[in-house]
């Protein structure tokens, strides 16, 4: 079913006054011997797991490449989805493991396909094929070896549109750099600035500097945002901070400490998307949606401290519909 794309952006170029927001080749060899020596510690994490003898890491996953939906998606920002749609791969597991996680299907790694690396190059000339504007790396940090080696064989298979990385920025920043000149638009989280958040909500205490760190990374590679004639994001850098009921004080250190940092180095996505999973049903704030005096108050901060360059959603909160299936779409041959 077609959703609506629900977010608005303004640019200094298209904004109307007063409504401000209306609107490699790298060292791969880097990032397997993190793997091979001593298990995996591709993220900061560091758990050691010894994930090519196929145990399971902090992450939910083995070495095995596992791949829960690949599609066409319209949600994201206009600049990545534009009219066709972003070609958005999902890949099972995730080292950060959020107490509230909005794709909790797959981010345990038990949902989702193991394919091999040729089939993902397959994978991402198939959505260049359906017309995607990019190709979406959703949340692949825990799979880095294999997903560049799939970049680079598409690439020299015919691979011509954007490569999106979509990450919760909790990444090392020796990993980012195998994907130097493989990824042109970074699309991170910055989830929390204050560690007692992070520890309280994804257990990772130093979330807040290893993001911090990651974001600074991804800025050095793509440092000026870059459009091509349709507005599509063909370079640079959108950082998603994901307001979180009853916490506009930590959103709005995110968006200072972002815009004070990068000014227009980059874009601020403000989201009010949040949905209570299962899993928080009984937490007062984690248990509600984000109220719209909450969304309001971080959008008329942003303003006030001069954003210009930021996306803000449109409409009331989000409902679980706006969360896709991962029933393995695009994802085997055969499909
Ligand atoms: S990617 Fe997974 S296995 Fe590797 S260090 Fe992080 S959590 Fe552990």
């Amino acid at each position: 079913m077609e959703k609506p794309n629900r977010f608005s952006q303004n640019t200094r170029a298209d904004r109307k006054e007063p409504d401000r927001f209306r609107g490699s080749n790298a060292p791969d060899t880097e990032a397997e011997g993190h793997a091979a020596a001593g298990g995996c510690r591709l993220c900061p994490r560091e758990c050691g797991a010894d994930r090519i003898a196929g145990k399971r890491g902090r992450c939910g996953v083995s070495w095995k490449l596992r791949v829960a939906r690949a599609a066409l998606h319209m949600w994201e920002e206009p600049c990545i989805s534009g009219r066709e749609g972003s070609g958005a791969v999902f890949f099972s597991g995730c080292p950060l493991g959020c107490v509230y996680c909005q794709n909790r299907e797959i981010s345990h790694g038990e949902r989702g396909e193991e394919i091999s690396v040729e089939r993902l190059g397959e994978i991402f000339l198939e959505l260049q094929r359906q017309k995607a504007n990019n190709i979406n790396l959703v949340t692949a940090g825990h799979y880095l070896p294999q997903v560049c080696d799939a970049l680079k064989l598409a690439r020299s298979q015919g691979l011509v549109i954007p490569v999106v990385y979509n990450s919760s920025a909790y990444e090392k920043v020796e990993s980012l750099r195998c994907l130097e000149g493989l990824v042109d638009v970074y699309l991170p989280d910055f989830k929390y600035i204050s560690a007692d958040l992070s520890e309280k909500y994804s257990r990772a205490p130093d979330y807040p500097q290893a993001a911090m760190a990651a974001i600074r990374e991804m800025v050095r590679q793509r440092p000026r945002p870059q459009f091509d004639g349709r507005g599509i994001m063909t370079s640079g850098v959108i950082v998603r901070h994901l307001l979180l009921p009853g916490h506009v004080r930590e959103a709005k250190k995110i968006v200072q400490y972002l815009h004070e940092t990068y000014g227009e180095q980059i874009y601020i996505s403000m989201m009010n998307q949040y949905t209570p999973m299962a899993a928080v049903a009984g937490d007062a704030l984690l248990g509600r949606r984000v109220t719209k005096r909450e969304y309001a108050r971080l959008l008329a901060f942003a303003e006030e401290i001069g954003v210009e360059q930021g996306f803000y959603q449109e409409g009331g909160t989000a409902a679980e519909s706006f969360i896709p299936e991962f029933g393995g779409q695009g994802v085997l041959s055969d499909n």
